[in-house]
């Protein structure tokens, strides 16, 4: 088995989805994993995706996983699936804007800092509320974009122990923002973590999509 049939595999009869992190990676390289049935790619750079989208086929499910600038928003608008790195209220109203020009809703994920690291992006707790607090507002305007999950991404290193405090960490925010701000929203289901490092700990801690890059074009 090579390493994309090996991942399906133990991806199989489970809640987490495979997110093909397609970065750096060519057009040929791509369509190698389109052709064993993958459909669900990852880029974590605009300028990167805008290049490769129209080159490849079009029931390819795209998510933007990196950092993303406000101004940049309405350049994917047209055609993302899903945005993973929300971390402001600035950013979800630019997305709901673009989104609204293009006659879509867009789906989101808030992405929350759970690493020790200084540098990562990502709101914190209190951003998020914030954040949940103009989505479920009973005069919203936000009427463009789903909030349907959160992301985050675990400190760099090989203590599992921590990575699994992180990721539950997260887990554990889902779960309680879910009970109190988004009883009624249906829509609310994702955990996006795990990397091709860390992602068995994180399918442990409740993860829904894992973000895969090295690992599965390694060969
Ligand atoms: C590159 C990247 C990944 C995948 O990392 P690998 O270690 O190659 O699996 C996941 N998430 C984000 C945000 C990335 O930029």
């Amino acid at each position: 088995m090579n390493a994309f049939q090996t991942l399906s595999a133990a991806l199989t009869n489970t809640p987490t989805r495979l997110v093909a992190v397609s970065k750096t990676r060519s057009i040929a390289e791509i369509m190698a994993l389109y052709q064993q049935g993958q459909r669900l790619f990852g880029e974590n750079k605009v300028q990167e995706l805008l290049e490769k989208q129209p080159q490849l086929p079009s029931d390819i499910e795209w998510h933007l996983i990196g950092h993303l600038q406000s101004n940049k928003v309405k350049y994917i608008a047209p055609f993302v699936s899903m945005i993973h790195s929300v971390d402001s209220v600035k950013l979800l109203f630019e997305i709901n804007k673009e989104a609204a020009k293009n006659k879509r809703i867009i789906k989101v994920l808030i992405q929350i800092h759970i690493a020790q690291e200084e540098t990562k992006f990502g709101a914190d707790e209190k951003e998020l509320i914030e954040i949940l607090e103009y989505y479920t507002a009973a005069n919203s305007t936000l009427t463009h974009v789903c909030i349907a999950g959160l992301m985050g991404m675990a400190t760099n290193t090989d203590d599992e122990h921590l990575t699994a405090q992180e990721f539950q960490k997260l887990s554990n925010l889902f779960q309680s923002v879910k009970k109190t701000y988004l009883l009624n929203k249906a829509d609310f289901t994702e955990i996006s973590m795990g990397m091709s490092s860390d992602y068995q700990i994180a399918m442990a801690a409740g993860s829904t999509l894992v973000r895969i890059g090295s690992l599965l074009f390694a060969g």
